[in-house]
């Protein structure tokens, strides 16, 4: 099998989705020079963090953390676009597996009971096919261990974009658009909530704030990426 892959790979080598350059055998989808070179925080190691302080006086956190800087012309705004409107959905998995690596190096998972991806209203995931937030969860729960819940915090309104607006505003714009739908499912629980990107945090506020109504016993922040820097 080795050798007929090593074949077929002369004539259609698989390309590393940053660069395009011919992957090793041992490579997947990202080339390891890639890899090395992805524009990490190290966010997980710092407290607090930038992530972490954007939410003080919204809404208590347990901690957050961001696992990459989302600079223009950057490897991860690649990997990040295939993952959003590419449909590769596989890359949305292998980033929740980064995002394993990086945060059990520093214990960062060991109270955290389950995860959550923020949701996608039911509409404008349908036109997309998958919510790219529950393929990272995925990630993450596939090397962690830890379980994800897709359907407890729902989207119940849809929102217009977000970015014109006054912070006061945007909070506005957020209320009453998710809702837990079972509270016994949320209960004690300490909650990793996941998303894709970062840029003013009202989404996720809007969420932690659900949740810790609902009985949640804490709720923490993971995201792939993050526009501040
Ligand atoms: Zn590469």
């Amino acid at each position: 099998m080795a050798l007929l892959h090593d074949f077929l790979h002369l004539f259609y080598p698989e390309l590393c989705l940053a660069c395009s350059s011919a992957l090793f055998q041992n490579e997947n989808l990202v080339c390891t020079r890639c890899l090395a070179r992805l524009p990490y925080t190290a966010y997980e190691t710092m407290q607090p963090n930038k992530t972490e302080k954007l939410f003080w006086g919204r809404v208590p956190l347990h901690k957050a953390s961001s696992l990459f800087f989302f600079t223009k012309g950057s490897r991860i705004q690649v990997l990040m676009h295939a993952l959003k409107y590419q449909g590769r959905k596989d890359v949305g998995v292998f980033l929740g597996e980064r995002m394993f690596y990086r945060l059990q190096e520093v214990q960062w998972l060991d109270d955290i009971d389950v995860l959550i991806p923020v949701p996608l209203h039911p509409d404008k995931r349908k036109k997309r096919g998958y919510n790219q937030a529950e393929l990272i969860a995925q990630g993450l729960c596939n090397s962690s261990g830890i379980p994800h819940d897709y359907q407890t915090l729902q989207r119940v309104r849809f929102t217009e974009t977000q970015t014109k607006k006054s912070r006061m505003e945007r909070f506005e714009n957020m209320q009453d658009v998710f809702e837990v739908k079972d509270f016994e499912a949320i209960r004690g629980k300490r909650v990793l909530l996941i998303d894709d990107i970062i840029t003013t945090g009202a989404t996720l506020e809007a969420c932690a704030i659900v949740l810790l109504d609902s009985g949640a016993a804490s709720v923490a922040v993971a995201t792939l990426a993050c526009t501040f820097t």
